[in-house]
């Protein structure tokens, strides 16, 4: 059985030389930050096949958190791509993808930890450093802890789902340069771990950087 998509790819005509946010995450690393009611937010996967765990929250509320199951529900499809309205636990909207040049996004495969390492690649990986990690620790800035961290999105992670209902970590879709934008529906903190996985091809089995942008008023 193949893969194949139709992506409906959908382009930004925000500009990288506009944008009052424009930082690198490298590598491993990871990133919270505000996005501010009718700001947009980009993330670029720099290199292509790059797997961006990011969590979205009501910024005025940390407990009312992303909804994968949902979004999931409410949209009626299982990827994510432009049209998608991310949904909270409470059922408000946090943040419309408004553009998406890679066309398929998972938000089924959760993020890696260094326990489900253990269980899935053997004790070899108990080390190894993983998003839950990087979750914890960006979080701690802004007061997300453990009991805040719901089920994820991975942007640019393709985990198609089998006519049989079962789950595969495939090969990306993505590529160097490839985008996926959002709009924020009210204050939102996202919080991002560039996934640092080396033991499944979801980055590609070569962790590299991303580029985040983003445009609202100061
Ligand atoms: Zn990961």
């Amino acid at each position: 059985m193949t893969t194949a998509v139709s992506l409906p790819l959908v382009e930004s005509p925000l500009q990288p030389e506009a944008a009052v946010l424009d930082v690198t995450v490298a590598a491993g690393d990871g990133y919270v930050g505000r996005i501010p009611a009718g700001g947009s937010f980009r993330i670029v996967d720099l290199h292509g096949n790059q797997a961006v765990d990011t969590l979205f929250y009501d910024a005025e509320n940390l407990a009312n958190r992303y909804s994968a199951m949902d979004t999931i529900r409410e949209q009626g499809r299982a990827y994510l791509t432009t049209g998608s309205r991310l949904l909270s636990v409470d059922l408000d909207l946090l943040v419309t993808i408004t553009a998406d040049t890679c066309g398929r996004h998972d938000t089924l495969g959760g993020a890696c930890a260094q326990e489900s390492n253990v269980v899935r690649y053997g004790m070899h990986t108990r080390h190894q450093h993983a998003c839950r990690e990087t979750f914890l620790r960006y979080g701690a800035r802004v007061g997300i802890g453990a009991r805040e961290l719901g089920h994820n999105i991975n942007f640019f992670m393709n985990v198609p789902l089998s006519p049989d209902g079962s789950l595969t970590f495939a090969d990306g879709l993505s590529a160097p340069g490839k985008y996926i934008e959002v709009r924020a529906a009210r204050d939102v903190l996202v919080l991002i771990s560039n996934c640092p996985q080396l033991n499944n091809p979801c980055n590609g089995w070569d962790p590299t950087p991303v580029r985040l942008l983003g445009w609202w008023s100061r």
